[in-house]
């Protein structure tokens, strides 16, 4: 069967279910139903051709995105810089402004002989897999409080062959137990971190994707969308060596009021070096 039959009205259907960028969403949907990687799919892939079966598994991906399932969960992977990382279900999405925020800490780090990471919350792994990838100087440790996205985040370690510079420990943080026992006493030369920092008033502009079918945990930042940065501040006081740096990927209205928080109430501890734009000039690195 020719693609080109199998595409009929999925792009209306798409677009009456509000899905934006049709044409590469059924790409995507295409290019994972044969089995090959996106680049090697030529723009005109309606000229390909597809075997019962595969029309059936196209039918099924273009109903489940019209639901609005993300893209990133049917297909079961997505590639974050330089890697490809599984994807699971409750897992967050490792999003392309958090490319933007590693390649930011990578060009920071390239020159610095040896690099003892601690990352916190790291989902799938992007940030810290991605780190590794780039710089073999780095040894990296995370902490995850979700059970799923731990054993995936190690998953894609090893999928990766990156597993023997990587850690993964399921802990939650909690006022009094920042860290797992295994890592209270040690200290980091950098610590990394993409807290949930939607504010809980920003929720009404999540699209579907991400209300319906992400683990809304992973974004959810409280009023200020600082409810969990200013966890990862108290761990920061305690586990990075002196000189030792903390980055974050924030929302675009925290550095300042993160600088005022340091100038009140971290003097001594905790000093505001500097903040970055994202390409579409919002202030939140
Ligand atoms: N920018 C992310 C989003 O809305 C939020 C990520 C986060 O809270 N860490 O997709």
């Amino acid at each position: 069967i020719e693609v080109n039959k199998a595409l009929n009205g999925w792009e209306h259907k798409l677009k009456d279910a509000g899905v934006r960028d049709t044409e590469f969403n059924l790409k995507c949907i295409v290019s994972h139903v044969l089995q090959r990687k996106f680049n090697t799919v030529p723009d005109d892939f309606a000229q390909l051709k597809f075997n019962a079966e595969q029309l059936a598994d196209f039918e099924r991906f273009c109903e489940a995105r019209c639901a609005r399932m993300p893209l990133q969960h049917i297909i079961g992977e997505w590639d974050f810089m330089d890697i490809t990382l599984k994807t699971a279900p409750t897992v967050f999405i490792p999003r392309p402004e958090t490319e933007e925020f590693v390649r930011l800490v990578i060009e920071n780090y390239k020159n610095v002989k040896h690099v003892d990471m601690l990352e916190v919350g790291c989902g799938s792994g992007a940030m810290s897999l991605s780190m590794l990838h780039a710089l073999p100087q780095v040894d990296a440790t995370a902490i995850e409080r979700s059970k799923a996205a731990t054993a995936l985040a190690w998953e894609n370690a090893k999928l990766l062959g990156l597993h023997q510079r990587f850690k993964v420990h399921n802990h939650t943080m909690e006022e009094d137990k920042y860290m797992p026992e295994e890592l209270k006493d040690k200290q980091y030369d950098l610590i990394i971190s993409n807290p949930p920092y939607v504010k809980t008033d920003e929720f009404q502009y999540l699209h579907p994707e991400v209300v319906v079918y992400e683990n809304l945990n992973a974004l959810d930042g409280g009023s200020d969308g600082l409810r969990v940065a200013r966890l990862v501040f108290e761990l920061a006081c305690r586990h990075l060596r002196p000189g030792g740096k903390l980055w974050l990927e924030l929302g675009n209205e925290h550095p300042p009021l993160v600088k005022t928080i340091m100038h009140l109430q971290y003097q001594g501890r905790l000093t505001f070096v500097d903040s970055y734009f994202d390409q579409y000039k919002r202030e939140r690195f």
